[in-house]
């Protein structure tokens, strides 16, 4: 269905209920984003080893987002869903991230119409650099939304993924960085405190390199503890990358132990996220999302349930109402479990638009938690910050 970027078409009838209750999401979409075809091999290698009768699906494929879609369209938060048509990228905005030369190089891979690895894991196909464009357009389409002050909470429901695309480098499923974008375009509108909150599993590396001189973008990534994976994420996501010149102390990451679940993340927002947003008092929260942080994700070794993503929501939209003028982006990146990444963002929405009771209950959570190690590393992790980072002391 063609919808012009201004006009907005809910998925169900009744908006007067929706807009008078405040439980409104602005969600930008487009449908070229499915034609990034990732292929299939064992896990996200791209390899066959000839011994195997079925290989994976690459995990980073279209059936995870349109499930996404689809809950959004017929899950019990549809009728508080305004959908909006998103938009490819000119090559002209990504350049308020990018390099020049790094965007060069991805438009050349492209005319050769060959299937490439761009880096480990991370595949152009012929169709992927135009999803590409389509998923940081639309993202700048939900954060312009938002500054232009036609929402309160837009949601840009993209792929392939951004947050770890770096200036000059692709990385991890990543060619674009979308909320590195938003966040930009957020500064040239004017605005002088920006807010990253990135709770996708993986440390979201590229958008803390993009702003790691700045003082005016806080960033903040809850992650596994899973280092430097390659030439392509040079960044270790440990405690120790605060950012550097005017920038230091304005990056702040929370690895977490594996395993780290709903108490252990609840326990992180409260005690690390939470003050340190109090203390910079963001204009807009640009909220990064991957649900591969679930307890069933085939990429991620944390244990969170729809009940966790559903908090975590909740604790963003507080923060937003209470610095922002409630001026939220979300950003979709990661979530890998075909159907249980639909559920968690369900949640994670559910959270944010300030439901006070589930409306959709979890169908598979059932690992028990031991959140004692977690609770040691939060307090290692606030004590460093305390030490370190000037603005927090
Ligand atoms: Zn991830």
């Amino acid at each position: 269905m063609a919808i012009s970027s201004t006009e907005a078409v809910r998925s169900t009838p009744n908006p007067k209920a929706a807009s008078e209750n405040d439980h409104r999401i602005d969600v930008f979409w487009h449908d070229g984003m499915l034609k990034h075809e990732t292929g299939r091999g064992v896990f996200d290698t791209g390899l066959d080893p000839g011994f195997l009768d079925v290989l994976d699906k690459h995990p980073e494929n279209s059936d995870r987002v349109r499930n996404m879609v689809s809950i959004l369209k017929r899950g019990p938060i549809s009728p508080f869903v305004f959908w909006h048509q998103g938009r490819p990228a000119f090559i002209s905005e990504l350049l308020s991230f990018h390099t020049q030369e790094y965007i060069n190089e991805l438009v050349e891979a492209d005319k050769t119409d060959e299937n490439q690895i761009i880096c480990p894991g991370t595949f152009l196909n012929p169709g992927s650099w135009a999803a590409a464009l389509l998923a940081a357009g639309t993202t700048l389409s939900a954060m312009k939304h938002i500054l232009d002050g036609h929402a309160k909470i837009t949601y840009a429901l993209v792929r392939p993924p951004g947050h770890h695309a770096q200036p000059s480098r692709a990385d991890g499923y990543c060619f674009l960085n979308n909320a590195g974008l938003a966040v930009q375009l957020a500064l040239d509108y004017g605005l002088n405190k920006v807010a990253a909150i990135d709770i996708d599993v993986h440390y979201g590396n590229g958008t803390a390199e993009g702003f790691y001189s700045s003082s005016k973008v806080l960033t903040i990534s809850l992650h596994m503890n899973h280092g430097s994976w390659g030439p392509s994420h040079p960044q270790n996501g440990n405690v120790d990358e605060l950012g550097e010149g005017e920038g230091f102390g304005y990056n702040l990451n929370i690895p977490l132990p594996n395993g780290s679940g709903d108490r252990g993340y609840m326990r992180a927002m409260d005690e690390i996220v939470v003050p340190a947003v109090e203390k910079f008092e963001p204009n807009v929260i640009v909220f990064v999302v991957g649900q591969d942080s679930s307890a069933f994700d085939p990429n991620g070794r944390q244990c969170l349930t729809m009940e966790g993503y559903r908090k975590i929501g909740q604790i963003v939209r507080k923060m937003g109402d209470k610095y922002c003028d409630g001026r939220i982006l979300i950003v979709q990146e990661g979530g890998y479990h075909v159907t249980y990444t639909a559920y968690c963002l369900h949640a994670t929405l559910e959270g944010v638009l300030n439901f006070t009771h589930p409306l959709l209950s979890d169908p598979i959570a059932y690992y028990p938690e031991d959140d004692a190690f977690t609770t040691a590393v939060v307090e290692s992790i606030k004590k460093h910050e305390r030490e370190n980072v000037p603005f927090l002391k």
